[in-house]
């Protein structure tokens, strides 16, 4: 039978580790035929990323730093030569300064504002610009984002910000790359424990809460995150565009917490930092 992602090519972002969610999305393209370009940020990060895309049969890894235009412009470049035209690009890259990830969101300095939007929006954007002289007819990128977008969560702060104007650029280069057949998606993963979240207060205490109160009572996996990318890389989603995904056990649906897990939400709400 065809694999899924047979005869398709594209390009990873944003594999830090074996927990990154891009990881999770890599290995599914890959076990669904797909031949896959991997960039890192650093030389430190070279070192645990390639072992990781040889064992999906990939040894193309290019340096990019997303801030740095030059470093896009060659890594863009690198992959034309090596691939000519792709069908997807992966973007899962997010920063915000520590400084500006606890206590009042107002309080956030004008440079840690300017960081976090450059790297976790701006360069989707600029993906995405990239894309348009890069990509098949038919070709699909996905980001991802969360949930603090669109509702406040303890210590999110300027990556909540960052994470609506990434959704709202979903949208507008949606429309933009829609003529040439390419579609733009996001997806919302629920709380994962990766590098990235790490960064963002007590993630063992926001899992236990989703765990608590999400419709399906659980986390999701990295895995699951993975699945629900490649259904919006492939061509099952062929009619798909501008939309975010949300891939959080149906937490973004509650309005309050679930009653039976009261007195477990009780103890847990205790274990959280005070601003
Ligand atoms: P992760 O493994 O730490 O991945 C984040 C990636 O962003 C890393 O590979 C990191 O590289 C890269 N990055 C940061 N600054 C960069 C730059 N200037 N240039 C190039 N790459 C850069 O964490 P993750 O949780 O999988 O995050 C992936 C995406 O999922 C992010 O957009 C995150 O906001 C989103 N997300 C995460 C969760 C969650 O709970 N984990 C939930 C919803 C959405 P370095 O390690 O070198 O900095």
């Amino acid at each position: 039978m065809t694999k899924l992602m047979e005869g398709k090519k594209g390009l990873v972002m944003g594999v830090a580790n074996e927990r990154s969610i891009a990881w999770g999305i890599a290995k599914n393209l890959a076990d669904n035929g797909a031949k896959l370009a991997f960039t890192y940020q650093g030389e430190a990060l070279e070192k645990r990323v390639r072992p990781l895309a040889q064992s999906v049969g990939s040894e193309f890894l290019l340096q990019c730093d997303v801030t740095d235009s030059a470093s896009m412009d060659k890594a863009f470049d690198a992959i034309k030569e090596k691939f000519g035209a792709i069908d997807f690009i992966v973007h899962a890259i997010a920063f915000a300064p520590k400084e500006a990830l606890h206590g009042a969101f107002i309080n956030v300095s004008r440079e840690d504002f300017a960081t976090a939007m450059n790297i976790s929006c701006f360069s989707f954007i600029d993906v995405c610009k990239r894309a348009q002289s890069i990509m098949n007819p038919g070709g699909s990128l996905v980001t991802l984002t969360y949930y603090g977008s669109e509702k406040v969560l303890p210590n999110y702060n300027v990556m909540g910000v960052a994470k609506a104007a990434l959704e709202a650029s979903v949208r507008y280069a949606a429309c933009d790359l829609g003529p040439m057949g390419i579609r733009v998606n996001a997806v919302s993963a629920g709380p994962i424990k990766t590098l990235a979240a790490a960064g963002v207060g007590d993630i063992n205490s926001m899992l236990r809460w989703n765990e608590n109160n999400s419709p399906l009572r659980r986390i999701v996996t990295q895995d699951e995150v993975g699945k629900s990318a490649l259904f919006l890389l492939s061509d099952l989603a062929s009619a798909i565009t501008g939309e975010v995904l949300y891939v959080d056990a149906g937490y973004n649906v509650i309005g309050m917490m679930a009653t039976e897990s009261v007195d477990k939400n009780l103890e847990l709400l205790q274990t959280f930092p005070k601003k």
